[in-house]
């Protein structure tokens, strides 16, 4: 009966950051593969328009050129399809870019796959049996439920997916004072001017802080950040506790600041041109795997004989005061993320990739980076299938 079952040598579960670069991986190195995405399009957190800086993608030595971290993979391919720039922002290489394009990006890296790479977006994956020569595992999707084989499975989720299909595996939660905020954001366009962007940008947010210091907005507004998107769009980033806020009430807070920066603008040009409907989280429950990336082994640039990829972003920690930035002690600022972090279990062929990789909270708030996602989907893919 099983046998009869359409079947693919690879399954990734998340059409993400870190999923896209797997299944292309997994494609391009001849494996039947499949990728699922519960959303209805692709590109999960490094497509939305909250973003604008790809972290990790580049050494944060102290020289005054971007050199790649993972040079020759591809994040490097990625980057190399896009029209973005490199930048320095606080002494750390960033690549800025523009989410829609990345999107357009992913679409034609997974076109050019062929048949090799079936995609099915608004689907998920309810229940995984595993054997030791291959999982049977049920979809559910547009078209109702199926079932197929696989023989290896990538956990790109960003959220621990398996957890709820498959109990190999074991998952902790984050401690309350170990969790990160999320984030939210929303785009203010001027529609016509008076000042400069920059002079915009600063009045607003000093309405901002100003406001959160009064009462009249919550006390971890004062956490916003604001980037010029274009010539007349100004980016603005909240960060929230996650356990206090949800979806609806961080998109019913940006329209709040909203209100208030027009209520103290005197020109009545603003425009709210995009707000995010979703609180994203830095971090998830964390899966136990074949070996834990600890908070020692990224401030101390720990190598491993067993290195799938390197990162180079420092921990960024964003607890409810502020964001801090631990730097990597070691002379040429990386860390080797090993491929035990992202082996669930190589008896079962059970991976992942992405904000779930097995780490410590410390140490995933170092390697959770786009740059560095893109990586670890490209060399998990190549040990899946290999
Ligand atoms: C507020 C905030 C700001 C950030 N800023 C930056 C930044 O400036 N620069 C930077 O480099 N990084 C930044 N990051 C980090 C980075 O964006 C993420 O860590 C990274 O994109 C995670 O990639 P991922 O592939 O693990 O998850 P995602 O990109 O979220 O992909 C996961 C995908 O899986 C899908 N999915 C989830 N569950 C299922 C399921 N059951 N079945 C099928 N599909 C499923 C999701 O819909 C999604 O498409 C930020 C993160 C946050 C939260």
């Amino acid at each position: 009966m099983t046998q009869n079952l359409e079947a693919f040598d690879c399954l990734v579960i998340g059409a993400g950051t870190a999923g896209i670069p797997s299944a292309v991986t997994s494609a391009r190195y001849g494996a039947k593969t499949l990728i699922i995405e519960k959303q209805a399009t692709i590109g999960g957190l490094a497509c939305d328009l909250s973003n604008f800086a790809l972290c990790g993608v580049y050494c944060n030595d102290q020289s005054d050129f971007y050199r790649f971290v993972n040079p020759g993979t591809i994040t490097e391919e990625i980057i190399s399809k896009l029209t973005g720039k490199p930048e320095t922002i606080r002494n750390l290489k960033i690549y800025r870019y523009c989410p829609h394009d990345l999107r357009n990006v992913f679409k034609s890296m997974m076109d050019d796959c062929g048949s090799g790479l079936t995609v099915l977006t608004r689907s998920q994956v309810t229940k995984i049996t595993c054997q030791e020569t291959y999982h049977r595992c049920t979809l559910q999707t547009p078209q109702g439920e199926k079932v197929i084989r696989v023989n290896a499975v990538i956990d790109t989720s960003g959220i621990g997916a398996l957890k709820d299909c498959c109990n190999l595996i074991s998952y902790s939660k984050i401690p309350d004072e170990l969790r990160q905020m999320g984030g939210i954001c929303f785009h203010v366009s001027i529609m016509k001017f008076n000042e400069t962007l920059q002079s915009y940008r600063r009045k607003f947010l000093s309405v901002i802080y100003k406001a959160a210091e009064n009462g009249d907005l919550p006390e971890a507004t004062k956490l916003t950040s604001c980037i010029s998107l274009n010539q007349s769009t100004l980016l603005f980033k909240l960060n929230l506790p996650t356990t206090f806020y949800n979806d609806r009430t961080a998109a019913e807070l940006c329209h709040r600041i909203f209100d208030i920066i027009c209520a103290n603008d005197d020109h009545q040009q603003l425009l709210l041109s995009y707000v995010s409907d979703k609180l994203h989280y830095r971090d998830s429950l964390r899966p136990q795997g074949e070996y834990l990336l600890t908070e020692d082994d990224v401030k101390t640039g720990r190598k491993f004989v067993d290195v799938a990829m390197r990162g180079s972003w420092p921990i960024e920690f964003w607890n409810s005061q502020r964001c801090m930035i631990i730097p990597v002690g070691n002379n040429d600022g990386c860390y080797d993320i090993p491929y035990g972090a992202l082996t669930l279990s190589e008896k079962y062929r059970l991976y992942c990739a992405g904000k779930t990789l097995c780490a410590e909270p410390m140490a995933l708030a170092a390697a959770r980076v786009m740059g560095q996602c893109f990586a670890m989907g490209e060399a998990i893919a190549r040990k899946a299938v290999k």
